[in-house]
């Protein structure tokens, strides 16, 4: 069935247009002879008649809003998690915590001074340096792209440099990430070394409002350049004032900016963990989630409280339909993923997870980490189980989805640490056309995300991890354990 005809039954019965709690039913427990994937398909349809993540999603912002990495918003956010999975059914739910060093935004502003003066819209990117109190000025360093910045000869000391590289609108995300390594994590060292007192850039963001992005740089501390985002029209501002430079119209441009950061040490963040304990053979792992910190500037719905909200319902209607996998899924609210860490490290909740579930056994990870547009794809990784596919794709296809020809390779941010100690990760990828309007922004707020939507990426989730926690598949990279 269509995921349009699925959705229209699922509206007519009143459930997808009204949130409701989905209440617990007593089903009759599946019966030997029902196949995973008969199974994986009454979840699916339970799953797209649930508003369970809506509703957990709608809680968590509304109760906790924004969830910076080690503040007490994320501490009350992740105790107030840990009391509803218990609630829900869920076995052996824990708090495991780790060490943080915080880094808080203090005063932030940037100004043409002199000719052309005007205030600019921005925000400081995370774990970036601090000017004094009453900031500092320089002439503008004007670059169109990143690429110009590193190549130019220019002698930058006691400048601003100022890079006005776009974002390019993808589906996947990759005209993010291609500008998030260079332009927003390296950018502002690179700057220093050159001589610069600070660092401008343009948001990493596809929408034209007038927001800034926040995101993660290298972590420096208050020592090091201090570094905003400039919202995409003060960016084209002063791509026009680039123009009349050049024209020989203007002299360069006076700025004036002011970012006054803390950090403290010492301070703590957690992940949340969670299982559905398997019945034939627990010690077999699968593991999905989402992190549960955020930016300050919204409440963290699309990034990712729409991430750990999908992959918990997934686990709870199994819970709900009185279903026990054969293998464990285990669910867990990554803390801190937002954040860089001195020494050149982040992922701290990440980390801390591969750390203690080392000796576990771990058939595959994912993570859901990019909104809570609908998923059209699957990549998995590679398996011998060669009818696997091919099963699990007859699953998806009414949710408007398919199995990706390539293998997945890189999972979510917070499974990376698994992968990389051979941990296999799948990908249930999303639609990320719009993700980056408001990604980072105090636009990321609950108006943003479709609880029709939602659900579908929940009903993908409850059958793709139903068939991997009920057959026998393995895949590549196998656990090297
Ligand atoms: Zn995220």
């Amino acid at each position: 069935m269509p995921l349009k005809a699925l959705l229209l039954i699922t509206a007519a019965l009143g459930c997808a247009a009204t949130p409701v709690l989905a209440k617990p039913k007593a089903e009759t427990p599946a019966t030997v002879t029902e196949t995973p994937e008969v199974i994986a398909t009454r979840l699916r349809d339970a799953a797209l008649q649930s508003n369970a993540a809506y509703d957990f999603v709608a809680q968590l912002t509304t109760r906790f809003g924004a969830r910076p990495a080690g503040s007490d918003s994320e501490r009350k956010a992740a105790e107030w998690s840990a009391a509803e999975l218990k609630k829900m059914g869920f076995d052996n739910v824990r708090i495991e915590t780790f060490p943080l060093v915080i880094w808080e935004r203090g005063a932030e502003s940037l100004e043409i001074t002199g000719p052309f003066a005007q205030k600019m819209v921005v925000t400081a990117l995370g774990g970036s340096g601090a000017t004094p109190p009453g900031g500092v000025e320089g002439e503008a360093a004007l670059f169109e792209t990143y690429a110009e910045f590193i190549d130019s000869k220019a002698d930058l000391t006691g400048k601003i440099v100022v890079i006005l590289q776009p974002t390019v609108r993808t589906q996947t995300g990759q005209g993010y990430g291609v500008n998030s390594g260079s332009v927003r994590r390296s950018g502002p060292e690179e700057a220093k070394k050159r001589g610069a007192v600070g660092y401008v850039m343009r948001s990493l963001g596809t929408e034209d409002h007038r927001f800034a992005h926040t995101g993660a740089t290298r972590f420096t501390g208050v020592e090091g350049l201090p570094a905003l985002a400039i919202s995409p029209p003060d960016a084209e501002q002063f791509e026009r004032l680039l123009k009349l430079q050049r024209a020989g119209e203007a002299a360069p441009l006076k700025l004036k900016m002011v970012s006054t950061p803390t950090v403290r040490t010492g301070g703590q963040s957690q992940n949340v963990i969670a299982e559905v304990r398997g019945s034939k053979r627990p010690n077999e792992i699968v593991t999905i989630g989402g992190h549960l910190d955020s930016w300050d500037l919204g409440t963290g719905a699309i990034d990712d409280g729409a991430g750990v909200a999908i992959t918990m319902a997934a686990a709870k209607v199994m819970i709900d339909h009185s279903l026990r996998p054969e293998r464990t899924v285990r669910v867990v609210f990554w803390g801190s993923e937002e954040v860089s860490q001195p020494g050149d490290l982040g992922l701290s909740g990440a980390n801390a997870y591969a750390r203690s579930s080392a000796s576990d056994t771990h058939i595959a990870a994912a993570e859901s980490d990019f909104g809570a547009d609908v998923v059209y794809a699957l990549a998995l990784p590679r398996t011998d189980y060669a009818d696997f596919n091919k099963t699990l794709g007859k699953v998806l296809y009414p949710l408007n989805i398919f199995i990706a020809r390539e293998a997945s390779t890189g999972g979510g941010p917070d499974t990376s640490p698994l992968n990389a100690r051979g941990v296999p990760v799948f990908d249930l990828q999303q639609n990320g056309t719009d993700y980056f309007d408001v990604h980072h922004t105090a636009d990321d707020t609950l108006d943003r995300i479709d609880p029709r939507k939602l659900t579908q990426n929940v009903a993908a989730w409850a059958a793709t991890v139903w068939m991997i926690a009920n057959t026998n598949v393995t895949f590549q990279p196998t656990n090297r354990k």
